[in-house]
């Protein structure tokens, strides 16, 4: 394979610390993004120069259109090219909707939603032919198990919408564009041990946890040539939560 390069945002820490490791693994140069964990970002880099590959980590605020901006031309700043974007950041805010602020609400949507069409515009300016798009949902864009996720599975459903009109867009330019819709996955954001774990658990038809390297792989797979064919598609690794 010819010298890739990806760009994960939140990829200091959980999910997309994962997603870094394993696509440096198969040959992307990396960036990532962080908001606040500079260490971890470090570490990460540490990580990925560990197995060879170059690592970039960009301190870029996702719900901004300045970080958003920053993340992909830092990159490309970096390493001259973009063929994976993986938008990843997010944050989960919890409560009934009635108590939700109008500051929640906006944080949210800017972080969840808003930065993956940003991001994907200042992308195109720079990915050609065989350009992968990933972004990570949730389970919970397809189904609101319990109360208090509104905000949250409204952006991860509006994640769906946006990703079929990209494929349409992006299709005969050989660009994909697909969700990875995880369901509860052990990192910092979802704690294996937290106080709602043994109900989440029970959610799932494995009444158990995943790990991060289960969306890991399924990225790699969906950023590799072998997945050329996969677009529009919400692939869901969740245990069975919507099963
Ligand atoms: P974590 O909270 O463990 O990690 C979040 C990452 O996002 C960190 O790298 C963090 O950076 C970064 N981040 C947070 N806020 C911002 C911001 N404003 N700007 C830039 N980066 C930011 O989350 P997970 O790994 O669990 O989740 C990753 C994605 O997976 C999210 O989109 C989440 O919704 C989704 N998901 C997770 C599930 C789970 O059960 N864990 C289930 C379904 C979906 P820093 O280290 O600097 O704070």
């Amino acid at each position: 394979m010819t010298h890739r390069v990806a760009l994960i945002t939140g990829g200091s820490r959980g999910i997309g610390a994962a997603i870094a490791l394993k696509l440096a693994q198969d040959g992307f140069d990396i960036a990532i993004t962080y908001a606040r964990n500079e260490k971890a970002a470090q570490k990460v880099v540490s990580e990925v120069e560990a197995l060879g590959r170059k690592a970039v980590a960009v301190q870029a605020d996702g719900g901004s259109t300045d970080g958003n901006i920053a993340a992909i031309t830092k990159t490309h700043e970096a390493f001259g090219r973009l063929d994976a974007l993986v938008c990843n950041a997010g944050i989960y805010p919890y409560g009934p909707i009635a108590q939700m602020t109008v500051t929640q609400i906006e944080e949210v949507l800017n972080l969840n939603l808003r930065a993956a069409m940003v991001e994907t515009v200042e992308a195109l300016k720079y990915m050609k032919t065989g350009g992968r798009l990933i972004y990570i949902g949730s389970a919970f864009g397809e189904r609101a198990p319990f109360p208090g996720i509104s905000l949250y599975a409204a952006t991860k459903a509006g994640l769906i919408g946006f990703t079929k009109g990209v494929a349409r867009d992006l299709g005969p330019q050989g660009i994909t564009a697909n969700v990875v819709e995880p369901g509860p996955i052990a990192t910092d954001l979802n704690p294996e041990d937290g106080a709602a774990a043994a109900v989440i658990r029970k959610f799932t038809a494995t009444e158990s946890y995943g790990k991060v390297n289960d969306i890991a792989r399924t990225v790699s797979f969906l950023a590799s040539p072998d997945a050329s064919y996969i677009t529009g598609a919400s692939i869901l690794v969740d245990g069975g939560l919507v099963a």
